[in-house]
């Protein structure tokens, strides 16, 4: 299949491209860099099945193919607190115009929504079926209400144009070519911990998260793309180990063997206090369950940061 990846320079997009390109797929991936990295992907320069194109998706492009993912969005809340009004366009014109592209093409599209859209929810886990609690005008919203617009043009593409479009929402996700100053807590205290600087907890340290390996969310994703019927389906993807981030940052902690000191920070307005999705859809209909321990999957992540930290520092 030829398949567009927009924000395949990004964390995921990167490893989604991995395993399409070893799946023998022709893959074209698009990004305009603002929060990804070409180098995330530059090992597959030479395959002639795969190619970059730096472009902002935001504005139409011609592109011939069968499926289309759209990752592209900030994803951090460093990244898009920068980039409010990026990532608002992203997540509005540029699903728009992904889908038109996907419409003309009679191709299949996955928009790539997140937990987020559930807010700090008053239902725990989270199921596809709870609308959310999500404040509209604070600081999050430009990604909160992005990705919730984006869901729903996604789903008007389905209805109003037939367009066999489906969409999924995920909880965190963590693992090698993270972008080490991305600012979310898996990079932040690996990055802390290996450079022997103390660990940043924001508030108490009781607010909870459910970290979900890449590959494992990479193989979730290209289930729901491929599966049959999931056309305008809503899928979590994630990994239903919920912990609190002061547990987390005692594994980071012991997993890099060093003894750096935690401090507090104020946490950030609206900042969640519970995450964790209900994956039994996913697991009925996609056959899909995570299969990456946070243990195994940090140690990977460990180890890329290992080698990736001393070329930032000098970069
Ligand atoms: P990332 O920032 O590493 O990747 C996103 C990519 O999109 C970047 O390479 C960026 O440059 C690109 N991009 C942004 N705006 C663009 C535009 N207008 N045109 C072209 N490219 C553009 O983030 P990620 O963690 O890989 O996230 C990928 C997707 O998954 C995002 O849509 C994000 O909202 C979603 N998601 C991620 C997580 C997570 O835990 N990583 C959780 C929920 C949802
Ligand atoms: N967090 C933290 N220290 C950090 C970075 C984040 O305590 O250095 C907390 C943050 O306040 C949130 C959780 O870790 O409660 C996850 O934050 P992240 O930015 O990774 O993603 P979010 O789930 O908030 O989008």
């Amino acid at each position: 299949m030829r398949i567009l990846v927009a924000g395949g320079a990004g964390f995921i997009g990167s490893h989604l491209c991995d395993y399409l390109i070893a799946q023998g797929h022709f893959v074209t991936a698009v990004d305009n860099c603002i929060t990804g990295r070409a180098k995330n992907v530059a090992h597959l320069a030479e395959n002639d099945r795969f190619s970059l194109l730096e472009l902002d998706v935001t504005e139409a492009f011609s592109w011939q193919g069968d499926a289309v993912f759209h990752l592209a969005s900030p994803a951090s809340p460093e990244g898009y607190l920068r980039h409010p009004f990026e990532t608002l366009r992203v997540n509005s014109v540029g699903t728009d115009v992904l889908l038109a592209l996907a419409r003309e093409n009679g191709a299949k599209f996955l928009f790539a929504s997140t937990s987020e859209v559930y807010g700090d929810p008053l239902v725990h886990p989270q199921a596809e079926t709870y609308w959310g609690n999500v404040n509209p005008i604070g600081p999050r919203a430009c990604y909160d209400e992005g990705k919730r617009f984006g869901e729903a043009v996604t789903m008007e593409y389905v209805r109003q144009h037939e367009v066999d479009a489906r969409i999924i929402r995920i909880f965190n996700t963590y693992g090698p070519r993270n972008d080490p100053g991305d600012g979310r807590v898996v990079p932040n205290f690996i990055a802390q911990a290996v450079l022997g600087q103390p660990i940043t907890i924001y508030g108490d340290g009781t607010q909870t998260r459910s970290f979900c390996y890449v590959e494992d969310l990479v193989r979730g994703m290209t289930a729901a793309m491929f599966s049959a019927n999931t056309q305008g389906e809503v899928f979590n993807l994630g990994n239903p180990d919920e912990r609190t981030i002061r547990e987390f940052a005692d594994i980071v902690v012991r997993l890099t063997g060093t003894d750096v000191p935690v401090v507090h920070k104020p946490l950030p307005a609206d900042d969640p206090k519970r995450r964790r999705p209900d994956i039994s859809k996913a697991n009925s209909r996609l056959g899909w369950a995570p299969a990456i321990d946070l243990e195994e999957g940090l140690g990977k992540t460990i180890a890329y940061f290992r080698q990736e930290l001393p070329l930032q520092e000098s970069r």
